[in-house]
């Protein structure tokens, strides 16, 4: 898909906002007028933070995953990348969230437009038409606070290494890799696999010769196991953090019946709502793992708020995990001789709802189906395999790249 294909994707899947949303907005105050220009890059508008600081009463400070934006003394804290804001400890929804890009915070224009003039009625207002915020009444010249107090911490983007732009980067990559299972969890016990070789094996594996070929291009990888080890499915996913472009979890599948062992292919799920009887199956199989966890019962009782910021943040990260799917189920199927079994959505997968970062799981062939599991099983068919899950990483953070800087060089 091009590019310009892509990004009316995007506009498609964020409805009428981006439609709508102007090319800049003017401030208008007692010291006079400046127009800010308005960012669409995560599909709903948003403003610069540092310039709406140079005009109108606001500062700007990061606090982990929150920013907290204050307007003439009042603190509006936005949780980044997902589309929330919450005032006087109430969690309000937004059309789309903060974020920060290039070292800069952008705040949604619905904030000014509309959750800054509810709040100072009397002060400011917003003409949606002319996209103009206005201070209604001028009593006094407030002093804006300096740009430099918008200083993220660990989100902003780092240049491309040598090996890097030689590959045609212009940013640093890093992205986490995730061998399913490991140590006292087998994954599935592999009927087509050579004796003695589990699940936990094949995707160690081949998330190692995935790494070896980012590595190759200069993108930093962070394995979640690199021996037979078993990680918490909880621990998995947040091992990519801001400065993390992506989360990718690599197991094999299995189906459970005699009469299903045709069954074979590979197929990449990302969190989604459209979610087939298929995919379910598949998540509570690797949900499966839980059974290992010490503290079980502990992690499923969890802070039902920070459950729903979760949720909600994944939602945000929705349409750059089904790119990443999609690519990923492109580039594996070239050398997969199992076929396409295509990128699917689930809500169910555990390792997945963790992330706070593009994430998706690839089962990458049925070792209960003789084809798949001989292909599975030899060396030579496992590097290739994993160096064509590595292009469909490689062309996704490309056109991520191309999307969040522009197609210009
Ligand atoms: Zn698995």
């Amino acid at each position: 898909m091009n590019v310009g294909a892509f990004l009316a994707l995007v506009a498609i899947g964020t409805g009428p906002a981006e439609a709508t949303a102007p090319s800049s907005v003017v401030i208008a105050t007692a010291r006079g007028e400046t127009a800010i220009p308005v960012a669409v890059e995560f599909g709903h508008p948003a403003l610069a933070a540092p310039s709406l600081a140079r005009v109108l009463p606001v500062t700007g400070l990061l606090e982990d995953s929150w920013a907290v934006v204050t307007f003439a003394g009042q603190p509006f804290r936005f949780l980044l990348g997902a589309p929330v804001m919450e005032l006087n400890g109430r969690v309000q929804p937004l059309v789309g969230g903060a974020y920060v890009v290039r070292d800069t915070l952008f705040v949604p224009l619905q904030w000014l437009a509309e959750a800054v003039p509810r709040l100072f009625s009397e002060g400011y207002r917003y003409d949606p038409f002319s996209a103009r915020f206005e201070e209604a009444r001028v009593t006094r010249i407030v002093s804006s606070s300096p740009s430099g107090a918008f200083v993220p911490t660990g989100s902003g983007l780092k240049p491309a290494t040598d090996r890097e732009r030689e590959n045609g980067f212009r940013v640093h990559h890093a992205v986490v890799l995730d061998p399913g299972h490991g140590g006292l969890d087998d994954g599935n016990p592999g009927l087509y696999l050579p004796g003695g070789v589990r699940e936990k094996h094949v995707a160690l594996a081949i998330s190692k010769d995935i790494r070896a070929a980012l590595e190759r291009r200069g993108v930093e990888v962070i394995m979640t196991r690199t021996t037979d080890t078993l990680i918490s499915i909880y621990e998995r996913a947040p091992m990519c953090q801001a400065d993390c472009d992506l989360f990718v979890s690599i197991h094999v599948n299995s189906m459970p019946r005699r009469s299903q062992r045709n069954i074979r292919g590979m197929m990449t799920f990302f969190i989604g709502d459209a979610v087939t009887e298929e995919a379910t199956r598949v998540a509570q199989m690797e949900n499966e793992a839980l059974r290992y966890e010490a503290d079980y019962v502990a992690a499923v009782v969890d802070d039902p708020l920070a459950f729903i910021m979760k949720d909600l943040q994944t939602n945000e990260h929705l349409r750059e995990s089904a790119q990443l799917a999609e690519l990923i189920q492109r580039e594996g199927t070239r050398v997969h001789p199992g076929g396409d079994k295509g990128a699917r959505q689930s809500r169910g997968f555990i390792v997945l709802r963790t992330a706070t970062r593009p994430a998706v799981l690839v089962e990458t062939g049925f070792a209960t189906n003789q084809s798949d599991g001989q292909f599975l099983s030899a060396r030579a068919n496992q590097k290739r395999l994993g160096e064509a899950i590595a292009d469909g990483i490689l062309e996704y953070l490309r056109q991520y790249e191309r999307r969040l800087l522009g197609d210009h060089r």
